[in-house]
C-alpha cells in the first residue's frame, strides 16, 4: 500500500491536497468555524429553508409519523404516502406527468443515465458536467462524447457524426455548479430535434431559484414539455436532502424498473422527504424569498467586480471568483476566513487547471450587513494577498 502515501505526497506537492473544515453551526448565514462566528458564503442553501422553521418542523413530523429511517427500498418494504405526495408534488410543481425520487443527486445521475443508455448508444455530455454525470456515462457503456462548454457548433459537429447509434443522449447542468453559468438550453432541445437525440438536465442548482415559479431552468427558458428528462436536488433551494427526476409516464416507470441506484437502495429517509415537501410550498408560495436571493447576488457581484474581482457569471447566485493559481487561491481562502468570511477555494479535478477560483454563494437569508462585511474582507484579503485584480 505505498502507493497511497506516494499519492498523498503528490497531492500536497501539486497544492491539491482537501481538507475539510469543521462547521459548528448550521448553514444559517452566519456559521462557526473553529470558534468563531463567520459569514457563511458558500453554502447551496440558496433560499435559507434548512433554517425555516416550518421546513424544520415538518422534518419532526415526519420522524414523528414514519419514523427515522425508511428500512428498505421503495420497491420492497420502504415506500410510503409520504415518497408518493414528494412525487406527486414534484411532478405538478415541473408540469410534468410524473417523478421519481433518489436519496441524493449523485445516485440520480450515476443511475438514471446508465438506465438511458448502453452499449451501442452515445452520450454527448459538456465538458463541464457535474461529477455524477460524468460517473454515470462511464459506467453506462455508451460511447461518451464530450463538447466542449456551451458551445453548440462542437456539439453539432458530433451530432453530425452520431449518426450510427440507436439512442442519442444530450446531457447537460442546467446551472453549472462551479461557474454559475447556464446552459444553452434553447439551442441544445433544437439540435435534438433536427439530430433525432433526447435531453437531460441537471437542474440541481436552478431547483427553486430559476423561471417565474422557481421551477428551474427549464421553466426560465420556457421550454415545458420539450426537455424529456428533467433531474434536479432537494439539498440546495430545496433545503433538504435527496433529488428527483421529472417525465412522461411511462418515462418514470421505466425509471423505476430500470434504475439500480432506485432499486438497490433504501428509499430516502422520511425526515429528508417532509423538510422538502414543505420548502417546495415555500417556493411555490413565496416568491419574495427568491427575489431576495437575487437581489443579494447582484450586490454582492458589483461589489466584488467594483473591486476589480474577476466575476464571469451573472446568471444564477454561483458568484465564481476567479484567481487561477492554486495557491493563491487558498491563501485567499484562508485570509477570508480570518476575516470572518468562510468561501472555500475550489481548485483541480473539481475545476480545470489554471481556473482556481474561490466560489462565493449567496443566500436569500444573507442580510446587507452580511454582505457588506464580505466585501470588506474580499477588499482586505484581496490587497493583502496580493491577488492581480482586473486581469
Ligand atoms: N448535480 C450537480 C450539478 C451538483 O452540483 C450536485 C451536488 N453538488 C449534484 C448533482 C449531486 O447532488 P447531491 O449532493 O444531492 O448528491
Amino acid at each position: 500500500m505505498n502507493f497511497v502515501v506516494e499519492e498523498m505526497e503528490q497531492l500536497l506537492k501539486k497544492g491539491y491536497y482537501r481538507q475539510m473544515r469543521r462547521l459548528d453551526g448550521s448553514q444559517a448565514s452566519r456559521t462557526v468555524i473553529g470558534g468563531k462566528e463567520c459569514v457563511l458564503l458558500s453554502s447551496n442553501n440558496y433560499l435559507g429553508l434548512t433554517e425555516h422553521p416550518e421546513v424544520k418542523e415538518a422534518a419532526k413530523l415526519a420522524v414523528d409519523r414514519w419514523g427515522a429511517g425508511s428500512g428498505g427500498s421503495r420497491l420492497i418494504t420502504g415506500n410510503y404516502a409520504l415518497h408518493e405526495e414528494m412525487e406527486k408534488e414534484i411532478a405538478r410543481f415541473k408540469r410534468e406527468e410524473g417523478a421519481i425520487t433518489f436519496s441524493s443527486g449523485y445516485m440520480a445521475n450515476f443511475g438514471v443515465i446508465q438506465a438511458l443508455v448502453d452499449r451501442g448508444d452515445v452520450v454527448l455530455s459538456d465538458e463541464l458536467n457535474h461529477s455524477s454525470i460524468v460517473d454515470g456515462c462511464r459506467l453506462s457503456r455508451a460511447k461518451v462524447k464530450v463538447y466542449r462548454h456551451r458551445d453548440m457548433e462542437h456539439l453539432e459537429k458530433i451530432l453530425r457524426q452520431a449518426k450510427g447509434y440507436r439512442r442519442r443522449l444530450i446531457v447537460t447542468d442546467g446551472v453549472f455548479s462551479m461557474d454559475g453559468d447556464l446552459a444553452p438550453l434553447p439551442d441544445i432541445v433544437a439540435l435534438a430535434g433536427q439530430y433525432g437525440a433526447f435531453v437531460m438536465v441537471d437542474d440541481a442548482h436552478g431547483t427553486g431559484v430559476l423561471g417565474r415559479r422557481g421551477a428551474g431552468t427549464v421553466e426560465h427558458f420556457g421550454l415545458e414539455g420539450k426537455v424529456q428528462v428533467q433531474m434536479g436536488t432537494l439539498s440546495k433551494a430545496l433545503g433538504s436532502a435527496g433529488a428527483y427526476v421529472a417525465g412522461k409516464r411511462e418515462l418514470i416507470d421505466y425509471l423505476r424498473n430500470k434504475t439500480r441506484s432506485f432499486i438497490y437502495s433504501t428509499a430516502p429517509a422520511p425526515a429528508a422527504v417532509g423538510a422538502a415537501l414543505a420548502a417546495l410550498r415555500l417556493v411555490e408560495r413565496q416568491p419574495e424569498i427568491r427575489a431576495q436571493l437575487w437581489e443579494n447576488a447582484r450586490y454582492l457581484r458589483v461589489g466584488l467586480k467594483s473591486m476589480g474581482y474577476k466575476v464571469p457569471s451573472e446568471d444564477s447566485p454561483i458568484i465564481p471568483v476567479l484567481i487561477g493559481d492554486a495557491d493563491k487561491t487558498m491563501h485567499l481562502a484562508q485570509a477570508l476566513l480570518e476575516e470572518g468570511v468562510f468561501a472555500p477555494g475550489i481548485r483541480p479535478p473539481t475545476v480545470p487547471q489554471g481556473t482556481c477560483r474561490i466560489r462565493a454563494t449567496v443566500m436569500a437569508i444573507h442580510t446587507r450587513g452580511d454582505l457588506d462585511q464580505a466585501l470588506s474582507a474580499f477588499a482586505r484579503a484581496g490587497r493583502d494577498n496580493q491577488v492581480k485584480l482586473g486581469c
